[in-house]
């Protein structure tokens, strides 16, 4: 008899996975960890229960919250990660020979730690790039703080609940505004708009109170069931009309070759349907 993973985001929906071969499992001081194997998506975190990424899938959530606000900028220097504990996020990021330095702040070392061993092929040797800083801190802490400005922020945080809620408040999206360097981009982890809509309309009414150009994206990740993902973008700068034909340029230049990022695919995602347009704040 298998055993199976079932994970209780949402009250009213559940979605298992099997577990062919259970790698770890173990609490930390703030959330409660495993590891496992699923003959599908290969090695499967979960944080609490939930899915946080699976060695199956994972490209296409780094890669669209890594390249679309990068390549769309044109000039990053200084990027910033909240969250991102298994190092994928710091991986794609990386991958941008212009990039000079990486901060990553994330709260539960135990998540690092764990995943440079149990998941390798995410972080994929990202925590020794000598342009990686990690910080163990809160991520809403650290952005409180003084400190440098940054082209991108991405936050990749856990959903908001547990350790994760303070960074869907409308505090820490000032704060994060306050820590954009002049055209920089902030980018978010929004949950899958079909599910969690109410999540995406608040985080929207904030950066409609924070950014001039504000608004997200969308791509279908097959672990974040129930439809597409949301990725908040807020931006005072005009990196959403980088054009197909520059960000393919720019693409080149970093010698770039995504598993599902392109130029075409980045400008549609900007495209919503109409269900998810309708969760924009109006009036
Ligand atoms: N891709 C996943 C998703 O979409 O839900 C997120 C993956 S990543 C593992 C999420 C990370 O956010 C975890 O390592 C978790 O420890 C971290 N995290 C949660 N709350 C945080 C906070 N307040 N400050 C910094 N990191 C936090």
């Amino acid at each position: 008899m298998s055993d199976w993973s079932e994970e209780h985001l949402h009250q009213d929906y559940r979605q298992s996975l099997r577990v062919d071969r259970l790698i770890y499992d173990s609490e930390t001081d703030h959330q409660r960890l495993r590891v496992f194997e699923n003959a599908r998506f290969g090695r499967v975190l979960t944080l609490d229960g939930v899915v946080q990424t699976t060695e199956g899938d994972e490209f296409i959530y780094h890669e669209m919250l890594t390249h679309v606000p990068i390549l769309a900028h044109g000039s990053a220097r200084r990027v910033l990660i909240i969250g991102g504990g298994d190092g994928g996020m710091a991986r794609e990021v990386l991958r941008h020979p212009d990039v000079a330095h990486v901060t990553m702040v994330e709260i539960d070392a135990g998540v690092v730690e764990f995943s440079r061993r149990y998941l390798p092929s995410l972080s994929a040797g990202a925590f020794d790039d000598p342009r990686l800083e990690l910080v163990i801190d809160d991520g809403a802490a650290f952005m409180r703080g003084e400190g440098p400005l940054f082209d991108v922020i991405i936050v990749d945080s856990t959903d908001p609940v547990g350790p994760g809620e303070v960074l869907f408040t409308d505090t820490f999206y000032g704060h994060a505004r306050a820590r954009l360097a002049k055209g920089g981009i902030l980018v978010t982890q929004n949950g899958v708009p079909f599910m969690q809509g109410g999540e995406l309309t608040n985080t929207m009414r904030a950066f409609r109170a924070l950014f001039s150009d504000w608004g997200c994206y969308l791509a279908s990740i097959p672990t974040y069931a129930g439809g597409p993902m949301a990725f908040g973008w807020g931006t005072d700068g005009t990196a959403r009309q980088t054009d197909v034909a520059e960000l393919s340029r720019r693409m080149a230049a970093a010698a770039l070759s995504p598993r599902y990022y392109t130029p075409e695919v980045h400008k549609a995602a900007f495209a919503l349907p109409g269900y998810v347009a309708r969760l924009m704040p109006t009036g």
